[in-house]
């Protein structure tokens, strides 16, 4: 996992990745709710035990909610009981990019959509869930959007 300094622009995202989708905050505020804006677009956060998808088994693929992007599968969910949709990978490297965080006083890696640069989450590690990685993807349920297996 490569981790970047700061807020930088989404320009050195790898080659894997998509197009990138840029759009200006006016677009955003017009295509998202002013929830999905908050957290997708001003890193916000929803409360815990609140979100669509904290509890969900649910089989089916987990896209970006911005900009469509497949970025988490039902394989590597997991229940943590923190009351957010927790991963211990993304579905593939390059999907996701990693930013330190040191905002509220804590030091926290955060979780961007690769293609769109939205705001996911935060990725913690070495918590002994006894998942494959010992990472913890802790994903706002309002960034993500599941398309069911038996719709895909
Ligand atoms: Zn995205």
């Amino acid at each position: 996992m490569s981790v970047e300094e700061g807020m930088s622009t989404p320009e050195n995202t790898s080659k894997m990745t998509p197009a990138p989708v840029e759009k200006s905050d006016a677009q955003w505020r017009e295509e998202l709710t002013p929830e999905e804006f908050h957290v997708l677009r001003q890193a916000g956060t929803e409360r815990p035990y609140t979100g669509e998808y904290w509890d969900t088994h649910t089989e089916g693929v987990y896209q970006c909610r911005a900009c469509g992007s497949e970025l988490f599968t039902s394989s590597e969910k997991f229940d943590s009981h923190c009351g957010w949709p927790s991963f211990w990978a993304p579905l593939a490297e390059g999907t996701v990019r990693y930013l330190h965080d040191r905002t509220m006083g804590m030091d926290r890696v955060e979780v961007r959509c690769a293609t769109c640069d939205s705001h996911l989450g935060h990725v913690f590690e070495g918590e002994g869930y006894g998942t494959p990685t010992d990472q913890r993807f802790c994903i706002n349920s309002v960034s993500l959007r599941l398309v069911k297996a038996d719709e895909a």
